[in-house]
Order: structure tokens, then C-alpha cells, then sequence
């Protein structure tokens, strides 16, 4: 090992080396002799119950291994009739994202509690993108969110989502307490920008953007004179760049170009100035070079002030933390299986403050003889009907579980997976159709969470959050939890915390989809090793002025990789302008025969609320469809 592994901990103790890359392994040799005090509690815990599990999680490799040969056509034949599970079910849903437990509800709300329904997911733990990531150390149990974070305020929720979430006993106007939030303005605690060596010419962490004066905070950051003075023009008052345009014009340009484009060609910044926004960018992980200019401007970036647009405030505040679980959205996908597999929690209805901490047996989600039935690590390979497509009796489902194929029969069914992967899954789709489910390229991101011993190094540098906008991880925040349902966020720096990284792998330079696509290989590619030393390595260099210790403070590390993330979303720039109902994700989500289409990917949108709405619409074809509504 060399020196610098060493100093960054790469072969500590912690937990996660038991499910290194998704996979467990046993505690042999050296690694059983150095065990944290709570290993033991940990590693029983593990083994039935997935939140717990550290190391690769999110779409880890054993999860989206088959989807490789999926789309090279492996499945494209049914497989034999001997997989034949003889289970026969009402309705099938292929995905237990909020989406695919959305539809699953509101099928056995239309038509009853006896409705016989199975929900298959190729993970380990229900939720999709919702995930629960939970810790334990010093016999305390840390809870974090892998994926979804927040209920954005309910509006503008469709009143189908709406009433989801109050169904679900969640109350989003609740403030709930922040503890550490309060415990962060106390300290003083704010924002950082951490400036890399490799593009800056030297490692530097400077407090206080959006806090003090820009002058002030640009007099401290790493870069040439110019490019200081760039961004201290940017940040005030900036002259007309289009002062020969109308209005129209200026919305039409701005339309096309994208926000860097403009910041170089018209207001004329060096491109050393235009690194410090590298990290930035507009709705779902677009950056300074993908976001369209005029959505940069309406969003309030720098450099458009003095163009003279005037523009309708956005009615959905996005970021908006109204409220949220410390699990994230988890909770929401929680509450739905407390309803459809009641069970698996006690039998006990429950709702926003039980659902925290209540204990789920994993083993009861797929009891036989249960009305709901969720089959994880289930990866569906092929959805085929019997017989003509539209006046066909039922359609066969086949999934690999436990690298065998096994085959279940439904009158119905939701595919509320990925679209991307649903021409693999029905070759017989229209070729437009295919097509169409082919166009969208999902947004690769991490959402990684590191259990540190104390946050005493944060509070010595005054920083709540740490943005690198060069860095793999462009932000690192302490993890505001709230304190809900008995759950207690940490309070004080000498407690353990979760710090969240959040990263969108992608290559400046290509165009939006492309970039995705490229972002997801890399994550795919990369191994948790190269993770954990690359998060090690950057927080020992943001926080080394506050003493933090790679080696000894990080106690904790899970790493969600979500090369399959956000749905896509169309912009001015890399998507043509076309009749809503021609957009692909509207051709790509037609109902076929018995199955419809749900998840984000079939609005279009990443958000909890279009997961609800293309659920509901999914499941209202199929009344349509059956003659039921
Ligand atoms: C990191 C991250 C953060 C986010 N934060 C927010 C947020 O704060 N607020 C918000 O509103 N939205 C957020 N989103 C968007 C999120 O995608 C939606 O809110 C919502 O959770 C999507 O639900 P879904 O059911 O449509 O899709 P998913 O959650 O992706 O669920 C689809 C499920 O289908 C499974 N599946 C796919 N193929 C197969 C197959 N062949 N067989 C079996 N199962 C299959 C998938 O593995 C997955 O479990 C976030 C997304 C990510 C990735």
C-alpha cells in the first residue's frame, strides 16, 4: 500500500469493506482482527436488511449486470416454458420505484384489496432512486439518503400527487425541526468553494460565498487577475451584452446558446473565469455549458442583469426543503409498502413520524399467499403477451433471480423500469416506438454519504458545504437530517455526522445526452476503490486546515452510483422543437396490448410528482383499456 493510501485510511476498518462492489464477502484475516466496536451488530444486520449495507450501492453492478445482454438481445426469444413459476397475478409492475409502488396503490384502490399483485425490482431494496442508507456506530444508527431527497412543496403536485402524499399521512407544510440546521447557524456555519490545484494552480478552500461581499470572497480565490476581474463585473451590475437586439431576439439567442457560450461570446469572460461555474448549471444537473442561456437567466445566473428581461417568477421553487425525511423520499416509498405489504412492518398503518424508525422484515415482502407480493433482486429480461398483442389473454413475465430464469403469467402489466429498457424487454414494440424509448439519455449522479467521527474540523473552518466546481464531487454538505419521529439529528461537532457528496460525472465539450451517456459509463467503470479514494482525497484536501483526517475521522461510506438517474428532460438547445405529443417520451410510453408505461422517464421529468402522475396514467389506460373506467 503505498504512503498516500496509508494517510488516506484506504485499508481501515470500516463496515463497507463487506459489501466491497455490491457483492458480500466474508471477514477473514486482518480485517476480522481490527472490528469496530459495532461490526458485529452490524454485519447480522446486513445480512437481511439492505438500508444498512455500505460500500457500491445505488444501481450496484450485480443489480444491472444483465442489462448488457438484455439489450444485445440474449432474452429476445422467451425463455423456456420449464421457468414457468405457475404464479398468476392480476397485475404485475416491473419496478418498485416510486413509480411502480404509486401504480401497485392505486390499482388496489380502484379495484380492491383481493386484487392479486407482484412487484418485481432488480435491487436488493425497494424504492428506486428513494433509498435509505442507514449506519451504525458506537451504537447509534445514522440514517441518510441515497437517492431522492425531497417533496419540493406540494405545489405544483398534480392533485393525483397531492393527494398521494396526504394519503400517505405526510404532511408537507410541517416544518420539521432541523436540529443541526439550528446547530449550524449557531456555529456560524456556511458556505465554501474548495479551488483544486489542477485547475486552479493551487488547493485552496475559501468560506463565505454568497455571504460576504464578491469582492471580498474573489480577493481570496486562486485565479488570474483577469478572471477576478471577470466575475467581480459578472457579480454586479452587468452592461447590456445584446444592447443591439430586441427583447425577442435576445430571448431567441439565448434560447440556442448556452450559458457558457454566452458568458465568453458576449459578455466576454476569459475562460479561466468561466471554471468557477463548471460545478453550476440549470435544472437536473445541467452545467455552465449545457444549460441554455435564457434558462440560466430566468434561474437569476450572472451576467444577464443588465439585458433588460423581465421574467414570470418560476411557480415550482426547486431545492425548496420544506420538508424532507432523513432518508429522503425513501420514506415516501416506505409508507406505499406499509400499504401494500403491511406485514412486512407489523401489520401496523403507518405514517410520517412512525414510519422513521419502524423495523421492516425484509422476508415478508414476498410471503406467498399475500394479496402484494415484492420479489427484489429480480431483474425482469422479457415481457411477452399470449397471443395477438391486443385481444391477447395474459402476458408472461420473465425475470432472473439468483442467476436463474423463472416466468410469471398477468392479466396486466406496468413497466414502470427504466424506458430506455423496454425495447429489450418487447421486441415486438412499433420500431417508432423503440426508437422514441431509445432517444433519452437518463442523467448519471452519486449520491454518496460518509459517516465522519465529529464535524469539529467544519466548525474550526466556518463551513457547512463545500462546492469544488472542477472536482468529481462538485458539492460536499453536512447532512441537515431533521429530527423526526424519535430519529435525533446530531447537534453538536463533537457528534457523528453524515457529510453528503454529490457528484454528475460528465464530459464538457459533448453535446447534453451524449455527456450523460459518457458519465455513466464512467460510473460503471469505476470501482468503489477508486471512489473511496478519490472521496478520501478530496476531503482530506478541502478540510486539511481544520485537521481533518482522512484516515481516522471517516467512519462510514456508501457510495450510490446512479448511472441510470434523473430522467431525462428536453432543452432548447440539444433537443429539436416538436409538438408535445411527438416528443419521444410521449410516443415511447403508448400502452401495448395489456401493458402500459409509467416511471419519470414517461413524463419526461425527475421528480416525485410526474413518478406518481405517469403511474396513475398508466394504470387509468389499463382501465380504459379492460373496460373498467
Ligand atoms: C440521486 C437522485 C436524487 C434525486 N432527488 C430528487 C428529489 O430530491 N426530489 C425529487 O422529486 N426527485 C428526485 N430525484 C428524481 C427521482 O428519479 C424521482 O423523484 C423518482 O424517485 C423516480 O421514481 P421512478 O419510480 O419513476 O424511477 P426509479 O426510482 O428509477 O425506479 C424504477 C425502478 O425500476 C427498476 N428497474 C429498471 N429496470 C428493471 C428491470 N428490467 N427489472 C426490474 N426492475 C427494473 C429500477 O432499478 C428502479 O428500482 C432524484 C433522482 C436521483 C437519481
Amino acid at each position: 500500500m503505498s504512503t498516500s493510501d496509508r494517510d488516506l485510511g484506504m485499508r481501515r476498518r470500516i463496515p463497507r469493506r463487506d459489501f466491497v462492489n455490491g457483492v458480500a464477502i466474508g471477514i477473514t484475516g486482518a480485517y476480522a482482527a481490527a472490528r469496530l466496536p459495532s461490526l458485529a451488530a452490524m454485519q447480522a444486520a446486513t445480512a437481511d436488511y439492505p438500508p444498512a449495507r455500505v460500500g457500491l450501492r445505488g444501481n450496484y453492478p450485480a443489480a444491472v449486470q444483465a442489462f448488457g445482454p438484455m439489450m444485445n438481445g440474449t432474452y429476445r426469444e422467451f425463455p423456456s416454458s420449464q421457468a414457468d413459476t405457475g404464479e398468476q397475478y392480476d397485475l404485475v409492475v416491473v419496478g418498485a420505484g416510486i413509480s411502480g409502488l404509486a401504480a401497485a396503490h392505486f390499482w388496489r384502490r380502484a379495484l380492491g384489496n383481493a386484487q392479486r399483485i407482484l412487484v418485481l425490482d432488480n435491487h436488493d431494496d425497494f424504492g428506486g432512486h428513494a433509498k435509505r442508507n442507514e449506519f451504525t456506530y458506537q451504537g447509534r444508527t445514522f440514517i441518510g439518503y441515497g437517492g431522492t431527497q425531497s417533496i419540493a412543496t406540494p405545489y405544483p403536485y398534480s392533485y393525483t400527487a397531492k393527494r398521494l402524499v396526504e394519503e400517505l399521512g405526510i404532511q408537507v407544510e410541517r416544518n420539521a425541526e432541523f436540529q443541526n440546521r439550528e446547530a449550524f447557524t449557531r456555529l456560524n456555519l456556511g458556505p465554501s468553494m474548495f479551488f483544486d490545484k489542477e485547475h486552479f494552480g493551487e488547493d485552496k478552500l475559501v468560506a463565505g460565498n454568497g455571504r460576504i461581499p464578491w469582492p471580498e470572497f474573489l480577493a481570496r480565490v486562486p485565479l488570474p487577475e483577469r478572471a477576478r476581474r471577470d466575475l467581480i463585473r459578472l457579480y454586479g451590475k452587468n452592461p447590456d451584452y445584446l444592447a443591439e437586439k430586441t427583447t425577442d431576439e435576445k430571448s431567441a439567442l439565448l434560447a440556442r446558446i448556452s450559458w457558457e457560450e454566452f458568458l465568453l461570446k458576449h459578455a466576454k469572460v476569459s475562460p479561466e473565469a468561466v471554471l468557477f461555474f463548471r460545478g453550476q448549471g440549470g435544472r437536473n444537473n445541467k452545467r455552465v455549458d449545457t444549460t441554455p442561456a435564457l434558462e440560466a437567466a430566468r434561474r437569476g445566473s450572472v451576467g444577464f442583469n443588465g439585458l433588460g428581461l423581465t421574467f414570470e417568477a418560476e411557480a415550482f421553487r426547486e431545492s425548496s426543503y420544506t420538508f424532507h425525511f432523513p432518508d429522503g423520499n425513501a420514506s415516501v416509498a416506505r409508507l406505499l409498502v406499509s400499504r401494500l405489504v403491511p406485514a412486512a412492518f407489523g401489520g401496523r398503518a403507518l405514517a410520517m413520524d412512525g414510519i422513521v424508525q419502524a423495523p421492516l422484515d425484509y422476508a415478508r415482502l414476498d410471503a406467498a399467499g399475500a394479496p402484494v407480493r415484492m420479489r427484489l433482486s429480480s431483474t425482469v429480461v422479457r415481457v411477452q403477451h399470449d397471443g395477438a398483442t391486443e385481444h391477447a389473454t395474459g402476458v408472461r413475465i420473465a425475470y432472473l433471480r439468483d442467476g436463474k430464469v423463472h416466468a410469471v403469467r398477468a392479466a396486466n402489466v406496468v413497466l414502470a423500469c427504466y424506458n430506455a429498457i423496454i425495447p429489450a424487454l418487447m421486441p415486438e414494440l412499433p420500431q417508432a416506438q423503440k426508437d422514441a424509448l431509445a432517444y433519452a439519455a437518463k442523467v448519471p449522479m452519486m449520491y454518496n454519504n460518509v459517516l465522519i467521527r465529529n464535524w469539529k474540523p467544519f466548525a474550526q473552518l466556518g463551513v457547512q458545504s463545500i462546492s469544488s466546481p472542477c472536482m468529481l464531487h462538485t458539492g460536499a454538505s453536512l447532512d441537515a437530517a431533521s429530527t423526526i419521529g424519535g430519529y435525533r439529528a446530531a447537534a453538536t461537532p463533537d457528534e457523528p455526522i453524515v457529510i453528503h457528496m454529490t457528484s454528475n460525472p460528465n464530459k464538457p465539450g459533448l453535446p447534453r445526452r451524449e455527456q450523460n451517456r459518457a458519465g455513466a459509463e464512467q460510473l460503471l467503470k469505476t470501482t468503489f476503490e477508486e471512489f473511496e479514494r478519490e472521496i478520501r482525497g478530496h476531503l482530506a484536501r478541502a478540510l486539511s486546515g481544520g485537521g481533518f483526517d482522512p484516515a481516522a475521522d471517516i467512519v462510514g461510506l456508501t457510495v450510490n452510483r446512479w448511472p441510470y438517474g434523473y430522467a431525462y428532460t428536453y432543452d432548447t438547445i440539444g433537443d429539436p422543437d416538436m409538438p408535445p405529443e411527438e416528443r419521444p417520451h410521449v410516443v415511447g410510453r403508448r400502452r401495448f396490448g395489456q401493458v402500459a408505461i409509467a416511471n419519470s422517464d414517461a413524463g419526461a421529468a425527475a421528480f416525485t410528482n410526474q413518478a406518481i402522475d405517469e403511474a396513475h396514467r398508466a394504470v387509468e389506460e389499463l382501465f380504459v383499456k379492460n373496460g373498467l373506467a
